[in-house]
């Protein structure tokens, strides 16, 4: 009797040990995980992307660009795959080229692939068959830079079909958890002078206009509680740096101190809505550090808190709805452009030769909307392109405060403005002379056409959800 009750409290005892030191318990060792991470850093001196105003090519690197991915398995043997990478964004083409090979590979269904770009503009400008590169006029690219792009993303096209591949023959038993912290360095960039952030916070004057300054983490432990993943987004824009060097911003330096903080774990960012967030103040290395160590810290700070268990199963949906162009440039529009010198020249030359050759121009994009659903909770939308906050927050509203938003998903080809944006205009609206999109603004239902495809998708799920498995 004595042993019997001595061996229930040693049961009881160790059930607590386990639950302590996040062990699995029965219905959470039902997930399993993958993940693998491969160097892209070019090692030629490649253009690097997201401003106009860089003279030639990069001149070695602050710290390595990577490619990572992570596959989740559900209990029902489901699959999801989030690439996340340092770069500015990744074009249609390669985007639905990488999904395509990683279908007839792997059986992925498109849902269930997310690829995601970190926006850094330390990162190598890229590949995009129909005008030679991702943003085409807003570089002074010769046929050498040109082609050279082209065999980098090429290349680079494999390494992410290798690093999913990789990342798939990896699956072991985990448990999954998610967190949300906050880090407040991202700006609203339409409504503060750049110059005067630094001021208004040392006077503890409030920043204007909407952020969202969430961190969400999710978690990927091993059987003995280890942490073997840690997932973290942010919605700001990767531009505290605009040097000659490779690097991948705040969000690169981030990741570099999680993964020192966590030897053996692979840390994975996403960016949030932060089209019209900068990291302010900004233009030094010692600030790209600091913004990266916040964040770091914030993720390290959810880490160490009770964080929820998410149940093994999973739900994937995902559409392409078609935006309209509210209005495309005419012949007259793209004569002044040109007049403008810089990249709106190049941009409207371009088209004008598009037209001279009798060419229309599109009447609307494909743009790619995705809804992923974590354990019974956790609600994680993914939108393509430069995403202004208001969606974030529009979608927070609506769906609950941690519900995840990631934008510069699946492809990256304009600014996305809510209805406000819109309405007020400016870079954020549209900024298509610097994509090179034959387009003078979004039509006004651009906002009601992203938040009805969500909503569509999510609602989707919830059906899914009720259908019996066999
Ligand atoms: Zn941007």
């Amino acid at each position: 009797m004595k042993l019997r009750q001595c061996f229930g409290i040693f049961i009881v005892l160790a059930g607590l040990v386990a639950m302590n030191n996040r062990l699995l318990t029965a219905e959470q060792t039902m997930w399993k995980a993958g993940i693998a991470k491969t160097e892209i850093t070019p090692t030629q001196p490649l253009w690097l992307a997201g401003y106009a105003s860089r003279t030639h090519p990069a001149e070695g690197k602050l710290h390595s660009l990577w490619i990572k991915a992570l596959v989740l398995e559900s209990a029902d043997g489901q699959q999801v795959v989030l690439v996340t990478s340092d770069l500015l964004g990744l074009p249609r083409d390669m985007s639905e080229r990488i999904c395509t090979e990683l279908q007839k590979r792997y059986s992925l269904e498109r849902a269930r692939i997310m690829l995601t770009s970190s926006h850094t503009h330390c990162g190598p400008v890229l590949w995009e068959e129909s005008s030679g590169a991702h943003l085409p006029d807003i570089y002074p690219l010769d046929e050498k830079q040109l082609s050279s792009i082209k065999a980098y993303s090429l290349a680079l096209e494999k390494t992410i079909v290798a690093t999913v591949a990789q990342a798939l023959s990896d699956l072991k038993p985990v448990t999954v958890w998610r967190g949300q912290g906050s880090s407040a360095f991202a700006v609203n960039r339409r409504n503060n002078n750049q110059n005067q952030v630094a001021q208004l916070r040392a006077c503890g004057e409030t920043l204007k206009g909407p952020v969202d300054h969430s961190v969400p983490v999710l978690a990927v432990r091993n059987a003995d509680g280890k942490i073997r993943a840690v997932i973290f987004g942010y919605a700001c824009h990767g531009t505290t740096l605009d040097s000659y060097q490779w690097c991948g911003d705040y969000a690169g330096f981030a990741q570099i101190n999680l993964e020192s903080s966590y030897p053996d774990a692979v840390a994975l960012f996403w960016q949030g809505c932060g089209a019209d967030q900068n990291p302010l103040p900004r233009r030094s290395v010692a600030l790209c550090q600091r913004y990266g160590a916040m964040l770091a810290s914030a993720v390290e700070e959810v880490l160490h808190q009770p964080m929820k268990p998410l149940t093994p199963q999973l739900g994937t949906a995902f559409e392409q709805v078609d935006l309209e162009i509210g209005e495309v440039p005419t012949y007259t529009d793209l004569q002044a452009a040109a007049s403008k010198g810089g990249y709106q020249e190049h941009w409207a030359k371009r088209l004008m030769k598009q037209l001279e050759e009798n060419k229309t121009f599109d009447k609307s994009y494909p743009y790619p909307v995705q809804v992923w659903k974590l354990g019974a909770e956790q609600l994680w939308i993914s939108l393509g392109s430069e995403v202004v906050v208001d969606y974030a927050n529009i979608f927070k509203s609506k769906y609950g405060n941690s519900t995840w938003v990631t934008s510069y998903a699946n492809s990256v080809m304009a600014y996305i403005p809510s209805h406000r944006v819109w309405e007020e205009g400016g870079y954020e609206a549209g900024a298509f002379e610097a994509y090179g999109l034959a387009a003078k603004r979004w039509a006004p239902d651009i906002e009601e056409k992203v938040t009805t495809s969500v909503d569509r998708l999510v609602g989707k799920l919830a059906l899914d959800q009720l259908k019996p498995t066999n």
